[in-house]
């Protein structure tokens, strides 16, 4: 077991790929936080994991809450000891172009998706810095590295999320904290799968602009944070890992070479 008596909490856990991230660390012996601000779903993959064999608690949170963020890493604590492992993952994703984008919305985006793991961070920075270790698993985006059209406030803050996760390793480093990122494409989870049900045409060119020809499974990003957790990572600092199908590594020109992906 790669994570045997270590206690792990990921955000938005209750669904996707925080669900699937907290399974696998279940399965490799990490007593498991699953914090969703969707409480049905976060009893449910509790459940789960204990039905399983695993150890698992279930929390309803906000993270976009300071107040709660900070009773979340408490709450772990409390339950399992100590914390090893935080995995800030949870996001609230508002769609349109920015120029008609609200105030608000861009607001809660942040608030959300880049404040709430700053904050989390922070106060998980506390319990882990006296035990001189500690490894910090951001959730970024392919649209961190590169924009995509209607996703304005995303792309902005999932690119935060990014610099985020270098800044904490460079400063916390020589503490015993490890902090990386993982950046998915696209990903099938509930609302990706939503999506392509609405949108089957935009479904079908997203597939086709995917060098591998497929969207990617939720526990293919975390396995990815399973070895970002893990101690076979322990050199590995300040880094996001990409794992997107190879969609990223096209410029997006069409083939010279003939027509069709399969060229
Ligand atoms: P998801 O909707 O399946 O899971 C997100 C979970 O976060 C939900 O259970 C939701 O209830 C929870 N959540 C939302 N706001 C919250 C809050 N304020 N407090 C606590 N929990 C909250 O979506 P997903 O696709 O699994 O997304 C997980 C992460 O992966 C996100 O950071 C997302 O940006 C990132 N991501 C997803 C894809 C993809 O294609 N699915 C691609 C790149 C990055």
């Amino acid at each position: 077991m790669r994570l045997k008596d270590k206690v792990a909490l990921i955000s938005g856990s209750g669904s996707g790929i925080g669900e699937a991230t907290a399974k696998r660390l279940a399965l490799e012996g990490a007593a498991v936080v699953v914090v969703d601000l969707n409480e049905e779903g976060a009893r449910r993959v509790a459940d789960e994991i204990r039905g399983a064999g695993g150890k698992a608690e279930a929390l309803h949170a906000n993270v976009g809450n300071p107040a709660e963020v900070e009773n979340m890493i408490k709450f772990a604590v409390d339950k399992f000891g100590q914390l090893d492992i935080l995995h800030n993952n949870a996001m609230r994703l508002y769609t349109g172009r920015l120029g008609e984008m609200s105030l608000d919305n861009w607001r809660k985006s942040v608030e959300v998706g880049l404040t709430s793991y700053f904050y989390a961070t922070r106060c998980a920075l506390e319990v882990m810095v006296p035990r001189r270790k500690g490894a910090i698993i951001n959730t970024g985006s392919v649209s961190g590295l590169a924009a995509d059209y209607g996703l304005g406030a995303y792309n902005a803050i999932k690119a935060g999320v990014i610099n985020l996760t270098r800044a904490t390793a460079i400063e916390y480093a020589r503490k015993g904290i490890r902090c990386n990122a993982v950046c998915p494409g696209a990903i099938m989870t509930p609302p990706i799968v939503k999506m392509r049900s609405a949108l089957p045409d935009l479904a079908k060119t997203t597939e086709q602009a995917i060098p591998m020809g497929r969207y990617g499974e939720p526990i293919e990003i975390a396995n990815v944070v399973l070895f970002l957790a893990s101690d076979e990572a322990s050199y590995v600092n300040g880094a996001f890992i990409v794992a997107d199908g190879g969609l990223t590594a096209h410029t997006g020109i069409p083939s010279v070479a003939g027509s069709g992906p399969d060229w």
